[in-house]
């Protein structure tokens, strides 16, 4: 009987937690109120900032690079989130972008807008409409709030009934701080691919529509993985093209969607 009641709980808990993503359409399971993610999100920010070395807007291209794209996406996103009348989606987010100096080739944003780049990326991203399409990415995974789908999965694993009590409680602590961490890409050699197979194809996918629709050509996601492709068949391949998925499996999904991101796009300097 009380296995019973417990297994209950345990039903109806998930079922509380299973939401449909408004924009994506698919099913997602959640469990940690978004607000209280993005209050650690600005702490973790804030933490990250003090720690390593900010690159200045001033007298800086890259820095402002960064700067310059990071407006264009948010200001595609905001779009379309009032026009199809989700913008409460978006409350609570305080869009900031920063380039941040370091060897990895890595790139994320935090539930709640925090944008980090890093100058490590640069080389592989390679222009502005490359590094448009990897910050188009990174922002989807906290739009569609794939951090908070990463952290229930394993809390869930962990704590099973009493979750978000786990999560209040423990905010703060060490093993919280580094759950966050890892489902934030943080200390992951390459941001583009610190999440989930589906998780990677559907930031994949929407990376280049917010792109499109900031006037940066789609079609640089492809050229991005055709670039890592070509690096995975050398000597001496990065390790982060060993993980899930690889380059071929995203560049045929890109190419499925790239029609679809084609109709939001206008190159820049044109009207309408
Ligand atoms: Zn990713």
């Amino acid at each position: 009987m009380i296995r019973n009641l417990l297994l209950l709980f345990v039903v109806s808990a998930i079922a509380i937690a299973c939401s449909t993503n408004a924009v994506t359409g698919r099913s997602q399971f959640k469990l940690l109120p978004e607000a209280e993610l993005q209050q650690m999100a600005v702490t973790e920010y804030q933490s990250f900032l003090s720690s390593n070395k900010v690159v200045s807007t001033s007298n800086n291209r890259d820095a402002e690079m960064v700067n310059r794209v990071g407006q264009r996406i948010v200001g595609a996103v905001t779009n379309y989130y009032r026009q199809n009348n989700l913008a409460s989606n978006l409350e609570g987010y305080q869009w900031e972008t920063k380039l941040v100096q370091s060897d990895q080739a890595n790139a994320w944003c935090m539930p709640g807008g925090k944008i980090v780049v890093y100058t490590g990326l640069l080389p592989i991203s390679q222009n502005e409409a490359g590094l448009a399409n990897v910050m188009g990415h990174e922002v989807s995974h906290a739009l569609f709030g794939h951090t908070n789908e990463r952290m229930s999965q394993t809390i869930a694993a962990q704590y099973g009934g009493s979750i978000v009590d786990a999560f209040m409680a423990n905010k703060s602590s060490g093993t919280m701080r580094q759950l966050f961490g890892t489902a934030v890409g943080l200390g992951s050699q390459l941001g583009i691919m610190a999440f989930g197979r589906n998780q990677e194809l559907e930031a994949d996918r929407y990376g280049m529509i917010w792109s499109a629709m900031a006037g940066y050509n789609p079609q640089e996601a492809i050229n991005l993985w055709q670039r890592m492709q070509a690096q995975s068949q050398g000597n001496n391949p990065p390790e982060f093209l060993s993980t899930h998925p690889g380059p071929e499996r995203r560049i045929e999904q890109l190419q499925k969607h790239l029609p679809e991101a084609m109709k939001y796009y206008r190159p820049m300097g044109t009207s309408k």
